[in-house]
């Protein structure tokens, strides 16, 4: 039975495919924009470098300092930079680091934004800007967010280490997972969240065979792009709540805490969400969350988050947190409940379902 729904189309240009890097200099013209300003983390500058080079005159200053969870201090110098340049839109070339720094221009300014995505995260699809401030991390939603143009070259991830490769596929593949159970999911991103998992499931195995693999970065890419339309499409449960909290007030590295903790929210909400589920569980031989672990260990992802350098004593804390403000989920979030699926998590063990 057909369940009635709401689905807005996010309105953004995607372009897509191996080289596609080429067609920034014409994206910034049809933006009707002359002076780019330049993102990227100090890890990508000699990438950044080379895109300057690319744009010549179109290329307008650089800022290569972007960091993780976007704190208000670099977002203020980058904004003073945009300034001082005379910038009128903006490249970012990165992750979800950089996208955030470009988004937190954005949302001050409305400078059009072109985002190259070169990891898994799926930020450049969604409204959502995540910010910290002394530590604490809080999130905007607004149109002025989310990328009008987004390019995805496939050629510029062969670099991404495998490690990061594998947690960063599992970070979106929590997307749309979640996504499957969301109170306001539709049979669009419903579709979509399949598809990105399937995507994913194939693509992250060839990675690890070999990360030069054109095909499989492709793959991965297009599988991340759906993960992320579902991300900004529906509302996220006790996975991302649980990754937040840990991330926030742990400070753990966020696509790992991401791979950690998705088989074991997975199988917290296997019962309860099981007709949401069961089409990804199907990609999993009908059981997602242990097909997930095992997939993740078959990658060398990290699969306990005391390896992430958590204490034992934090779990405690972390469960308090979790069950402080009330969201929608599936199956009832109680301390106890988190707490066993953090116990599991920390232990790396392979989740009961
Ligand atoms: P990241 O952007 O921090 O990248 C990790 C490192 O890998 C950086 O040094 C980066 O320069 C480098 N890197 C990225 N792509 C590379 C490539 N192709 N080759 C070589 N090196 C590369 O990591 P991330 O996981 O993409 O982003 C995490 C951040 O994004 C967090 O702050 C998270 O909160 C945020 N995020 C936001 C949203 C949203 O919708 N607002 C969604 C997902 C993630």
């Amino acid at each position: 039975m057909m369940r009635d729904f709401v689905y807005q189309v996010a309105p953004s240009r995607v372009i897509f495919g191996p080289g596609t890097l080429a067609q920034v200099d014409a994206e910034i013209e049809r933006l009707g924009c002359k002076r780019a300003f330049l993102l990227s983390t100090s890890f990508q500058a000699a990438d950044l470098a080379a895109l300057a080079n690319q744009l010549g005159p179109l290329a307008a200053g650089q800022f290569t300092d972007a960091t993780m969870h976007t704190p208000l201090a670099v977002t203020a110098r980058a904004l003073a930079a945009y300034d001082a340049c005379g910038a009128d839109c903006i490249v970012a070339l990165g992750g979800g680091s950089t996208i955030g720094l470009g988004k937190a221009i954005a949302y001050r300014n409305d400078a059009p934004q072109i985002v190259v995505a070169t990891t898994y995260a799926g930020s450049e699809v969604t409204d959502i800007l995540g910010q910290t401030e002394d530590g604490v991390k809080s999130t905007v939603r607004g149109p002025k967010i989310r990328p009008e143009v987004v390019i995805y070259d496939p050629t510029l991830t062969t670099g991404l280490p495998i490690a990061m490769s594998v947690a960063s596929g599992l970070n979106a593949m929590a997307h749309a997972v979640e996504g499957l159970y969301a109170p306001d999911a539709n049979p669009v991103t419903s579709l979509l969240a399949v598809e990105g998992i399937r995507a994913l499931r194939d693509a992250l195995p060839a990675i690890t065979r070999d990360p030069a693999d054109i095909d499989a970065r492709g793959e991965a890419l297009y599988g991340s792009w759906l993960c992320g339309v579902v991300l900004g499409s529906v509302a996220m449960s006790l996975h991302h709540k649980l990754c937040h909290t840990l991330g926030g007030s742990c400070d753990l590295p966020h696509a790992e805490t991401h791979a950690i903790l998705l088989p074991h929210s997975a199988a917290y909400n296997a019962a309860a969400a099981h007709d949401a589920l069961a089409p990804a569980a199907a990609l999993f031989g009908g059981d997602l969350a242990g097909g997930l672990h095992d997939l993740a260990r078959s990658l060398g992802a990290p699969l306990a988050l005391k390896d992430l350098g958590l204490a034992r004593d934090d779990l405690d804390r972390v469960a308090d947190m979790a069950v402080k403000n009330p969201y929608a989920n599936p199956r009832p979030v109680t301390r106890d409940g988190i707490l066993a699926l953090l116990t599991r998590a920390y232990d790396g063990t392979r989740p009961a379902t």
